[in-house]
């Protein structure tokens, strides 16, 4: 049985890259999502077990001391990590998996599994990301300004990716990814056997 798909996305926050990806699995049933492990608290309506597995920073340390983690990076001062088993089983068991994920953290997987499918979400534009930080009402015009730092910092990573999508729209960005999927099922490379059974004859 041919393997799954692993397909691994980020983008800075603000472009939109949760929206995407939960249309992406409720639009394709057959996608596992990988729930993370975090140190963060959860927040407002957030539940264990969905969003994250909310875990203590000893609990958190004992696993990365058990190797439990494909990745695990520290994001704005919290751990967040991708437990391995469950990923590596599914994809085992020939099952697609999606991981949101940071950058620092996709870097660490594509040294791991190159054979992962590495999507970055781009804005439309700085001035729309701006546009989308500041309408969360949430930031002060220091926190607005760290945030876009990092953001451009960020977006300089999108070279280490083989798929950039500009989120302009969710539903076109959503089919766009869906189209990728679909051609990278068609990969000589990953389809081993059934390409051997045509050499066979
Ligand atoms: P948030 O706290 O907003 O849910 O997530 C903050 C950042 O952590 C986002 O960029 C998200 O993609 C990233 N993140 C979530 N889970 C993981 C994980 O398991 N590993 C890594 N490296 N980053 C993660």
């Amino acid at each position: 049985m041919s393997k799954g798909l692993l397909i691994v996305i980020s983008g800075p926050s603000g472009t939109g890259k949760g929206t995407i990806c939960r249309e992406l699995l409720r639009r394709n049933k057959n996608i596992n999502l990988s729930i993370s492990a975090t140190t963060r608290k959860p927040r407002n309506g957030e539940v264990d077990g969905i969003n994250y597995f909310f875990i203590t920073k000893e609990d958190f340390e004992d696993m990365i001391r058990k190797e439990e983690f494909l990745e695990y990076a520290n994001v704005y001062g919290n751990y967040y990590g991708t437990p391995k088993k469950f990923v590596l089983d599914k994809l085992d068991e020939g099952k697609d998996v999606l991981l949101e994920i940071d950058i620092q953290g996709a870097l660490s997987v594509k040294k791991l599994y190159p054979d992962g499918i590495f999507i970055f979400i781009l804005p439309p534009s700085m001035e729309e990301l701006r546009h989308r930080i500041e309408k969360r009402g949430t930031e002060t015009e220091e926190s607005l300004k760290t945030r876009l730092n990092s953001a451009y910092k960020e977006i300089s990573y999108v070279n280490e990716y083989e798929y950039a999508i500009i989120n302009d729209e969710v539903d076109k960005a959503v089919s766009k990814i869906e189209f990728i999927i679909e051609a990278e099922r068609c990969r000589v490379k990953r389809l081993g056997e059934i390409i051997k059974r045509y050499e066979e004859v």
